[in-house]
């Protein structure tokens, strides 16, 4: 830490850089009196020794201490010029008649610039000699030495001149005094601000009322790459310029005295752009309140602004792909409609919703997704024009806001754009190249409305009817879709209604293994008996209510319900095993597996393996691992699984044996057309083999007639469920159809020949 002076020296007024100035001055001005004199002398005719000595000495002191000057020896040249002057003065008086009195004025002048000059004790030295030399002459006067010079006599005038010359040194002192208090006042106040400041990043000036610095701290003269010493005296606005200046005093005028402002500055010391926030006080002298100047404390905001600037972007955008989020999406959407409604023209919101994402994040990794991700976001970016704007809501879900439109075909040309850019496959490190696709939903400001809010969740809407069309298509809202969402509500509350009073059943549709001829088990379907619509089938009303929680409880009550009838027909000595209907949210429900073995608990005559549960192949593909996961605890209390609906998505076998399911369940819809199209049939046969070279049991839903028996019996695919064997029935109808059913004599006939060489088969 450097020492700080808090009690600085009077300093002599040579430390000022004004001393050479000053004494220069002082010098000619001799000079040219002295110069000036001579010419007088001459043009008068005085030419006594004595005045002639005195008319050379003069201008030679005065050269002599120029001389001095130049060579650089300020102090030097004042000593001789001062002292020679002085020796003139009382030598020339000593000699001189008339003029004697005259002659001595010269010396309070030169006491003074003594005084001031140097130091005041020099000029007491000077009073005091002149004071003795002044004796020495009277006295010589009174001697008969010298001529004595009228009028006043000798020692009278000494007395007079005295008095005079120890008045003169006593006020140069004092008024010497009186300013360095000030100075030194001055000097103390910036050495303390200079030592609270010094350990501070805050930079400090102190600037008078003609806006010249009083003070600058090291850190502020750094700042400016300046030397802090060096800025006293110069004016402030040589460092923050002249704009700076004048905000500030304006500032100061508004602010009543006070004022903060931040601008960019150029930092000399790091030789980079900052931003600077500078915090003006002005400074009032309490005693005649006038202007005193003003105090400024500069701090470097750079990182503050930085710091607002990337917290706002934040806020404001999305981390992974740095596109703006569902904040700044709703902002924009605000203004892009405001300006629609100005210029007549068109915003098409387009909601999009990645295909199938979940599958490359569980295949290949959350890293590789968010790879995906970026590259998407910019190639969507790509595709639109600036002031366009793309944004993440999250997840795999885009925004896309076009504005500007005046011809609403437009709008499939930027939007088909949109799906190509994503299409197009993403090498991913070394990776193969991945195919993604989207389903995006579109609503059009002002037509499907001018709410920002609204026109989202209208293209959300339309954005899962894409996804239910079968995905990687657009599909504009409609208000018929609208209509039907409102009354989405109103199935809600009438399946809550109709669990409350019992208007559900369960219709059971028996398996067959049509080589044995015989039963293998019922798989409960869900009925609703409506109390005006009569009876209602599952595709009527499972679909609205699909991820709600009306639908768990509606899937609790189907479990339930298929062990109380489990539990009557085993009392009644039927012990085949019964599969229900499990929807992926139901199974992925927090505390399924705990309420399922609550369930197993209440009917003990019941083995856990006698219940199969029925889970739809997209469900489980949309998040293998944790489908899987939540299977295995499930297997762990015995139930059985089977994957419904296979083939209809984008499982590979592979896939499958990742799953603890037994059975696979082949749609319905590879099954119906199996003796026409030997295609469908080939596919079939294809599923069975696999499946059953990893252990698996394969079924074929929706067996129609009997006849599709045959085929299905020749490629090895011996288990059936459908119309054929027959139609899903009241629980109570089972036991007697039971006794009834027998195998149709044409399933253990021969495969006719034709479809045997379809197949391939032996002859
Ligand atoms: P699923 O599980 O594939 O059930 C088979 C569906 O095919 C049943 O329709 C059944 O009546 C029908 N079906 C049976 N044989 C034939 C046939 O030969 N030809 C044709 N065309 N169809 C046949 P249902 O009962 O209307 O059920 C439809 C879907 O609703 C079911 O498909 C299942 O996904 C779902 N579902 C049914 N009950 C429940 C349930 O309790 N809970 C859940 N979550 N979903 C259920
Ligand atoms: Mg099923
Ligand atoms: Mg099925």
């Amino acid at each position: 830490m450097s020492a700080l002076n808090l009690s600085p020296a009077l300093p002599s007024a040579f430390d000022s850089a004004d001393a050479r100035r000053t004494v220069s001055f002082i010098v000619l001005l001799t000079l040219e009196v002295s110069l000036a004199r001579i010419v007088l002398t001459f043009a008068l005719g005085d030419y006594g020794t004595p005045h002639l000595l005195s008319l050379l000495a003069t201008p030679t002191v005065s050269l002599i201490a120029l001389g001095a000057l130049r060579s650089g020896r300020v102090r030097l040249a004042a000593t001789i010029l001062l002292w020679g002057m002085w020796t003139i003065v009382m030598t020339s008086a000593l000699f001189t008649s008339g003029t004697r009195t005259i002659g001595l004025v010269a010396i309070p002048l030169l006491i003074i610039l003594e005084g001031w000059l140097f130091k005041p004790r020099q000029a007491m030295i000077m009073a005091a000699m002149s004071v003795a030399g002044l004796l020495g002459i009277s006295l010589s006067e009174i001697n008969g030495w010298v001529y004595m010079a009228p009028p006043l006599p000798p020692l009278l005038r000494w007395v007079v001149l005295s008095t005079i010359l120890a008045i003169t040194a006593y006020i140069t002192a004092l008024s010497y005094r009186v300013y360095m208090g000030r100075f030194q006042e001055k000097q103390r106040l910036a050495a303390t601000l200079a030592l609270v400041t010094e350990r501070s990043p805050i930079m400090l000036a102190a600037v008078d009322a003609e806006g010249n610095f009083i003070f600058a701290n090291q850190n502020y003269a750094r700042f400016h790459g300046r030397d802090a010493g060096a800025l006293v005296g110069t004016p402030a606005a040589d460092t923050v310029g002249t704009e700076t200046m004048l905000q500030l005093r304006r500032l100061l005028v508004e602010g009543n005295g006070h004022g903060v402002h931040r601008f960019r500055r150029h930092d000399h010391q790091t030789g980079t752009e900052r931003w600077v926030e500078i915090c003006v006080q002005q400074a009032t002298n309490l005693a005649d309140g006038s202007y005193d100047g003003y105090y400024a404390i500069l701090r470097d905001v750079t990182d503050e602004i930085r710091t607002a600037d990337q917290i706002r972007h934040l806020a404001y955008h999305d981390v992974l792909t740095g596109l703006p989020n569902r904040a700044l999406l709703t902002d924009r959407l605000r203004l892009a409609v405001v300006r629609a409604a100005r210029e007549d023209s068109l915003v098409a919101v387009c909601y999009l919703d990645l295909d199938g994402f979940k599958l490359i994040n569980d295949t290949w990794g959350h890293s590789t997704g968010d790879i995906v991700l970026s590259r998407l976001a910019s190639r969507l970016a790509e595709c639109v024009r600036a002031t366009d704007t793309v944004a993440r809501l999250g997840g795999d879900e885009f925004v896309v806001l076009i504005g500007d439109i005046h011809d609403r075909n437009e709008i499939p040309v930027t939007i088909d754009r949109l799906l190509k850019a994503i299409a197009t496959p993403i090498s991913v490190d070394n990776h193969a190249e991945l195919r993604v696709s989207a389903s995006i939903g579109v609503a059009i400001c002002p037509v499907d409305g001018e709410d920002p809010d609204l026109l989202l969740r209208r293209a959300d809407q339309a954005m899962l009817t894409a996804k239910q069309s079968g995905r990687n298509r657009i599909t504009l809202f409609d208000t018929e879709l609208e209509k039907r969402t409102q009354n989405l509500q109103q199935i809600v509350a009438d399946v809550e209604h109709g669990l409350d009073r019992g208007e559900f059943q369960l219709y059971y549709q028996p398996k067959v293994n049509m080589r044995l001829g015989t039963v293998v088990g019922f798989e409960a379907l869900l009925r609703w008996r409506h109390p005006t619509d009569g009876l209602r089938l599952p595709g009527s009303f499972l679909p609205h209510i699909e991820a709600l929680p009306v639908a768990n409880r509606l899937g609790q009550w189907v479990l339930t319900e298929a062990m109380a009838q489990m539990s009557q027909w085993a009392a009644q000595g039927m012990h085949l095993p019964v599969s229900v209907n499990i929807s992926g949210d139901h199974l992925a429900e927090a505390g399924f597996t705990e309420k399922l073995a609550d369930l197993f608990d209440r009917h003990p005559t019941i083995p856990p393996e006698r219940l199969e549960i029925e889970i739809l192949e997209t469900t489980a593909m949309d998040d293998v691992e944790n489908v899987a996961r939540i299977m295995r605890t499930i297997a762990t209390l015995g139930a059985r699984f089977a994957l419904d609906d296979f083939g209809t998505g984008y499982a590979s076998l592979t896939y499958f044996r990742r799953l603890p399911a037994q059975t696979l369940k082949v749609d319905r819809s590879f099954v119906r057309d199996i003796l026409d199209d030997p295609e469908d049939l080939a596919i079939v046969k294809g599923v069975t083999a696999l499946a059953s070279s990893f252990g698996r049991s394969v079924i074929a839903e929706g067996l129609e007639t009997i006849e599709h028996g045959r085929p299905l019996l020749a490629i090895g695919c011996d288990f059936a469920q459908g119309y054929g064997i027959a139609h899903p029935m009241p629980a109570e109808a089972v036991l007697g159809w039971l006794a009834r059913w027998q195998a149709p004599a044409i399933w253990h006939d021969e495969p006719p020949q034709a479809l045997r060489a379809a197949l391939a088969l032996p002859a």
